[in-house]
This record gives structure tokens, C-alpha cells and sequence, in this order.
């Protein structure tokens, strides 16, 4: 039997399987702080990427130094000063090259770091500029003696972001241990002929090249993201994501549905309508009525933005299923939606034909939601309670999922699991760009909902806070004039950061909206309470509607004209998209005004109204890393979507992944092994288990 600790087995192991702990100078601390980083195998260590590479060979002048800049500066020693301040040690090192002169800082130094130093020496200095105030500074920098070579000084070096407990320089040479000891074993999820095919470098070689390039012609384009080792990466990675989704739907499409066709409900329905489906909506509903007439279940998402009308057609869906005699659940992210869904379906299947299961209701009523359930009422609309284990359905034949985002994949699943093989509807408005919505629903076919329904104006404006009184004055003649508005705050009561709700409310009805139907409206609010508010607000009997969040996605009062966001720049891009979704919803059109201090992101909602435009805006502005739900649904392991060629990489990945995925050999062929593992620990394992 070989020893786990015989160095020479363990550097023929791949690295996905070799713990940190193998590295030397890794002991129990740095364990903990790198598993705090998400990293728990070598492999770990090695597939996170430079966030920058810095030449080296390049210095700048002091005088030419600007904030932000990770650069090299070479200089004089002109002084030393330790001290202490509000919390911490510090030592200050003034250096001058001759254009100008900065300060080189450290906290909580090291006891061996001041000798490190000689007045009227030179020191080549590394590190991120900070001028944000003056004098310029380089916190924490790497330094070296000139002209004494090593490690990590000489061309091109690459800069981490760190997990805690690591500089740069200790964080580089754990890389370089483990690309030298491991990276060899480094094993590739891509079959050879492909990887031949498609002209991929092996891992190995393309880390290497990742994460010390030797070439300083290679940093241009390592910068840009579109070297080809990065491309190289990102294609594998993108291989292994599309895989496990197209291996995911197969297995849900493993076994038939029963189709189904619109009748007398869905005309029923049509007829009643107050107006007509718009040519979107109807090219939609035909993707769907051809899925439905299928022998095999459906798996659509359909994205729209806020306010397209995506409610209405997948009430239609529901209306061909419920013809056939099967039973539609929905499932809401909040009650309040919930319940909207419910009012509003039952206009249309009548009160018998819906209901309503949320976790609020009593004990008593909850049975009865239940039995309901159990004995076949058409439709069934809730929030996470109807994935509980005590409701089951009789014949479920569409699981419809509203504002998908708020749901992970495993809860999706887990509703389809409560039918034999029913349909999926998903809806999503989350702005979320196209090229990423691929990537994360790339199981799903997709329908888009390219534009809504005729509708006057919406606009958007920004208000600095300290003009809040001319806010109110507007408040105030809308209220006057009949209108209705909203008026969202990012907490709901008491002292804190940011507006709250409650004492809003109580503030304005004291002052400046004194006379006008005020109504509040918070997550923290039995859901009786929401709904009798809801109730009055949509009725007209309160006028201005102060909020939170709560009311953050699917609340539709088409009578509403205004919202008021309060402390705008505490809310992200999405949330306010989604907000300012609440009015515009008629012909009446809307406006929006932002309140709060200046933010980029406010600008860039004041400019533009279209969701995806705003996504698209928000991946260049942040990468994808950010947005919602794209970490927890997989998007790829580093922010290389932002490169040029992204989307063709992703068509090229999902060709080969369907492929892959469809072989019949899959379970068992030798050359898939690496991607069949990586392919299960991708998929979240409740999913695999009971999606089939
Ligand atoms: P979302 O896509 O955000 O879920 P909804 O389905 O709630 O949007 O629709 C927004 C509003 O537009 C609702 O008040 C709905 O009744 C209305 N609506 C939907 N379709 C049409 C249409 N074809 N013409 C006019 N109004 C429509
Ligand atoms: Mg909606």
C-alpha cells in the first residue's frame, strides 16, 4: 500500500484531489483561511486566476503615478517613522525618485521589516497606489533591493486577489509550489480528440502560462482576457457547465408527458380580456401551446422584462392544462405576489378552481389548502410551502415558477418532483444578459417577450437628497389629482442607515402629506395585513403607499403613476429596475424619481429603461461575478465573460456539451471520466436524484 505522505505518489495525483494541507508551509491556520476562501484542493489554488499582471520591467515616476494603478517605483530611502495609530502599528517609509516623493505604509509590520530599510539606499517598490489624500501613498508594497533578481521580481508578475492571511508574495509562491509540484497531474475534463479538434493546450501548460507568462508580449492580450490560454480555460469550463445542463435535461425529458390542447377555458378567458394579446405575447404562447402538444414534458423559460405582461400568457398556459383535467401549481417568491396570483386567477378559473398555500396561513387552513391539493383543485398558487413534503397533488400536469430567479434550480426541481413528469413554465425579468442567461437556464428553451404592450412614457429622474421637499410637493399633487404612488424605503422602522418606512410614513402624514390616504406596507406585516393594504391601495382608498422591497417584484396596481425611491443609491442596479417596474404599467406611463446621493448606477437607470440594456451595462461595469444568482447557478469560475469572444465561445461549448451528453456510451466511456466527474460536481446532487 503507498503512503499518502510518499512525495513522489503524491505528486502523480491530480491536483482536484490533493487537500492544501499537502503544501508545504500550509498548516491548520492557513487551512481554515483558504477553506474561508472557498479553496480546499490544490486544484482550488491553481484555478484562481490572476486578477492582474504587472511588467515588472516597466516603471513609473513618481510623478507620473495614478490612483488605483498597480505600479513599480523605483526610489530613495529618505526616511523611516513607526508609531501607532487610532487601532494599529504602522510604519511610514518616505521615498523620492527625483519627480516626486510618496509614502510607503504598512500595518501591524513585522518586527524585521524596519531593518529592511536604509536611509539614502534605493528600494524597488510594488504595490497599488492610494491618493486619496495626500500625500501619495503605496499601501503594504512588496520591495526588493535593485538589481537582486528573484522570484517575483523580473518581467511580468502576476497579481491575486488574496484570501485572507496572504501578501501577494507569500500567495505567488504558494502558486508556484503547487503549479511545480501538482501542475503536471493537472487532468483534462475535455476528451483528447476534441481537445485536438478544437486545438485546445493542455491545462497544464495553459496555468503555467496563466499565471507566470514569461513573455511580456503575452500581457496585451492576458489583460484584455482573450489569450488563448484564457480562452482555453474558459471554453473547458464552459464545456463542463453545458454538459451538466444538457445531461440535466435529459434526464427530466427521460421519461413522456402527456400533451394537451387549448379549448373552451383558454377562449373563455380571451374573451373577457380589457385588451388584446400583444404580437409577442401571442408568438409566445404558440412556442408553448407547440411544447405542450408534445409527448414530452416542457422546459421553457420565458423572459420579459418588468411589466411585459408575462403573467397573462402563462395564465393561458395553465388554462390548456387545466382543459385537460391536470392540475397547475405556481410558485411565488413572496406572499404578497402569491396572493395577487391567486385574485387574479381566480377571475379567470373561478373561486373553486384556485387555491392559495402560503406559510402564513393556520393550522386549520393549511389542511384544508392540502386536501385541496390532494383532491384536484385546477390551480394552486403559493411561496416556498408548497415544497413542503405534506403537499402533494392528484395530477400535476404544469409547475409554472414566477420570478424564477428567487429560486434556486433545487426548488424547481423539487416542485416538478410532486407530478409525473409535468411541464415547466419559468419566468424571469431579472435583467440578466443574454449571453449569461444561456449559460445559467442553458437547460431551458427560452421565450422572449421582446417588448410589452403599448404604454405611455416612463421617466426617470434623479433627486439630490437635500431636494426632498419639492419630492413631497409632487407627492402631494399627485395624491390630489387622483393619482396613486409609491414611496419605497430601504428599511423598514427605527434608527439606522437609510430611510425607514414606517417613520417615513409618520412624517409625511404629519407634515407634508397631511390630508392625503397614506398607507404602509412591509415584509414584517402579518400577510392579512399586506393584503388589506394591497386591497385599499389598488382600490384607491390610500393614495400613497409607503413601502420596502416587499413590493419589490410582480406587485401590479396598473393605476399607480409615480414611485419614490428613497435612499436610491443603497438599492443595486436590478432592485431599482424592478422597482421603478411598479408604475408605467398603463397608458397612463410613469415616473420614477430617485432620491439619494449621486451614484453611476443612478445615471444609469435616469438613461436607460430597458432591462437588458442595463444588464449588459452592469456586466461591463462589474463582470459577472456580481450578479444575481449567476455565482450560485454556476456561471463560469472567473470573470472572463466580459472577453470579446465570449458568446462564441459559449456556442462553440454548447454544440460540443450536447453532444457529449447525448452519447450513449456517457456513463461508462474511459475518455469522459474527468468530465463526468466534473459534470456531477456541477450538478447540485437533489437535482440529480430527483429530477429524473
Ligand atoms: P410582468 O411581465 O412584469 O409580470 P404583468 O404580467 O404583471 O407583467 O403585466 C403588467 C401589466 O400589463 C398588467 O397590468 C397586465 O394586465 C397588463 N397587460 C398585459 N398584457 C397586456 C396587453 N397585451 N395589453 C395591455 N396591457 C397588458
Ligand atoms: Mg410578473
Amino acid at each position: 500500500m503507498s503512503s499518502a505522505g510518499d512525495p513522489a505518489s503524491l505528486a502523480t495525483r491530480p491536483p482536484a484531489l490533493v487537500p492544501v494541507s499537502a503544501l508545504k508551509g500550509v498548516g491548520p491556520r492557513r487551512v481554515a483561511a483558504l477553506a474561508a476562501a472557498g479553496l480546499h484542493s490544490v486544484a482550488d489554488v491553481l484555478h484562481r486566476l490572476p486578477r492582474a499582471y504587472q511588467d515588472r520591467s516597466a516603471r513609473t515616476s513618481i510623478a507620473d503615478l495614478r490612483p488605483g494603478q498597480d505600479a513599480v517605483v523605483v526610489g530613495r530611502v529618505l526616511g523611516l517613522r513607526e508609531g501607532r495609530g487610532a487601532k494599529r502599528r504602522f510604519l511610514e517609509v518616505a521615498v523620492e525618485d527625483g519627480t516626486g516623493s510618496l509614502l510607503a505604509t504598512w500595518f501591524q509590520p513585522p518586527r524585521w521589516l524596519r531593518a529592511s530599510f536604509t536611509v539614502g539606499a534605493d528600494v524597488v517598490l510594488m504595490g497599488r497606489v492610494d491618493a486619496r489624500f495626500p500625500p501619495l501613498r503605496l499601501a503594504q508594497p512588496e520591495f526588493e533591493a535593485p538589481g537582486k533578481e528573484g522570484p517575483h521580481r523580473g518581467g511580468v508578475v502576476p497579481l491575486y486577489g488574496v484570501p485572507d492571511g496572504f501578501g501577494q508574495r507569500s500567495w505567488r509562491s504558494l502558486v508556484a509550489q503547487a503549479l511545480e509540484a501538482y501542475g503536471g497531474a493537472a487532468r483534462d475534463p475535455v476528451p483528447p480528440e476534441l481537445r485536438a479538434r478544437v486545438g485546445l493546450p493542455v491545462r497544464a501548460q495553459a496555468l503555467r502560462i496563466l499565471h507566470f507568462p514569461v513573455d511580456a508580449d503575452d500581457v496585451p492580450a492576458l489583460r484584455r482576457g482573450d489569450h488563448p490560454a484564457q480562452q482555453a480555460l474558459l471554453w473547458e469550463d464552459l464545456l463542463v457547465l453545458q454538459t451538466a445542463l444538457a445531461r440535466r435535461r435529459l434526464a427530466w425529458q427521460a421519461r413522456p408527458a402527456e400533451p394537451c390542447a387549448p379549448g373552451p377555458i383558454r377562449r373563455g378567458i380571451l374573451q373577457a380580456l380589457p385588451f388584446a394579446l400583444t404580437a409577442a405575447q401571442r408568438r409566445v404562447l404558440a412556442e408553448i401551446d407547440a411544447d405542450l402538444a408534445r409527448h414530452r414534458p416542457m422546459l421553457r423559460l420565458l423572459q420579459g422584462d418588468v411589466g411585459s405582461g408575462k403573467t397573462i400568457v402563462t395564465m393561458l398556459a395553465a388554462a390548456a392544462v387545466i382543459e385537460g383535467g391536470r392540475q397547475v401549481a405556481v410558485l411565488a417568491p413572496t406572499d404578497v405576489l402569491a396572493e395577487q396570483w391567486a385574485a387574479r386567477a381566480r377571475t379567470r378559473f373561478g373561486p373553486e378552481g384556485v387555491t392559495l398555500l402560503t406559510g402564513s396561513l393556520g393550522a386549520a387552513e393549511r389542511r384544508a389548502a392540502d386536501a385541496a391539493a390532494a383532491g384536484g383543485t385546477p390551480l394552486v398558487v403559493g411561496t416556498h410551502a408548497l415544497l413542503s413534503q405534506g403537499t402533494a397533488f392528484c395530477d400535476l400536469g404544469l409547475v409554472i415558477v414566477d420570478e424564477q430567479h428567487r429560486f434556486g434550480v433545487f426548488q424547481r426541481a423539487r416542485l416538478r418532483a410532486k407530478g409525473p413528469e409535468p411541464h415547466l413554465l419559468a419566468m424571469t425579468a431579472t435583467p440578466i444578459p443574454r449571453s449569461l442567461a444561456l449559460t445559467i437556464y442553458g437547460d431551458l428553451d427560452a421565450s422572449t417577450l421582446e417588448e410589452g404592450p403599448e404604454r405611455g412614457p416612463l421617466v426617470t429622474e434623479f433627486v439630490e437628497g437635500a431636494r426632498r421637499p419639492e419630492v413631497w410637493n409632487i407627492l402631494r399633487r399627485a395624491a390630489q389629482a387622483g393619482g396613486r404612488a409609491f414611496v419605497v424605503c430601504p428599511r423598514v422602522e427605527g434608527p439606522g442607515a437609510g430611510r425607514a418606512a414606517v417613520d417615513t410614513a409618520e412624517e409625511l402624514a404629519d407634515g407634508p402629506l397631511e390630508g392625503i390616504a397614506l398607507g404602509v406596507l412591509h415584509g414584517r406585516m402579518p400577510a392579512s395585513a399586506k393584503t388589506a393594504v394591497l386591497d385599499r391601495f389598488r382600490a384607491g382608498a390610500i393614495r400613497v403607499l409607503v413601502t420596502t422591497t416587499v413590493i419589490e417584484v410582480g406587485v401590479d396596481v396598473p393605476e399607480a403613476t409615480l414611485v419614490v425611491i428613497e435612499d436610491a443609491h443603497r438599492f443595486g442596479l436590478a432592485q431599482l429596475h424592478q422597482l421603478r417596474g411598479r408604475v408605467g404599467r398603463s397608458e397612463r406611463g410613469g415616473r420614477c424619481l430617485l432620491v439619494g446621493d449621486p451614484h453611476p448606477r443612478l445615471d444609469l437607470l435616469v438613461d436607460c429603461a430597458d432591462g437588458f440594456a442595463l444588464a449588459e451595462a452592469d456586466l461591463a461595469l462589474r463582470g459577472p461575478g456580481d450578479l444575481v444568482g449567476a455565482r450560485q447557478a454556476g456561471a463560469p469560475a472567473f470573470a472572463l465573460c466580459t472577453s470579446p469572444r465570449f458568446v462564441d465561445l459559449l456556442r462553440s461549448a454548447r454544440r460540443e456539451a450536447a453532444v457529449l451528453a447525448a452519447r450513449s456510451d456517457w456513463a461508462e466511456a474511459p475518455e469522459l471520466d474527468v468530465l463526468r466527474a466534473a459534470v456531477d460536481a456541477r450538478l447540485p446532487r437533489a437535482d440529480v436524484l430527483q429530477g429524473g
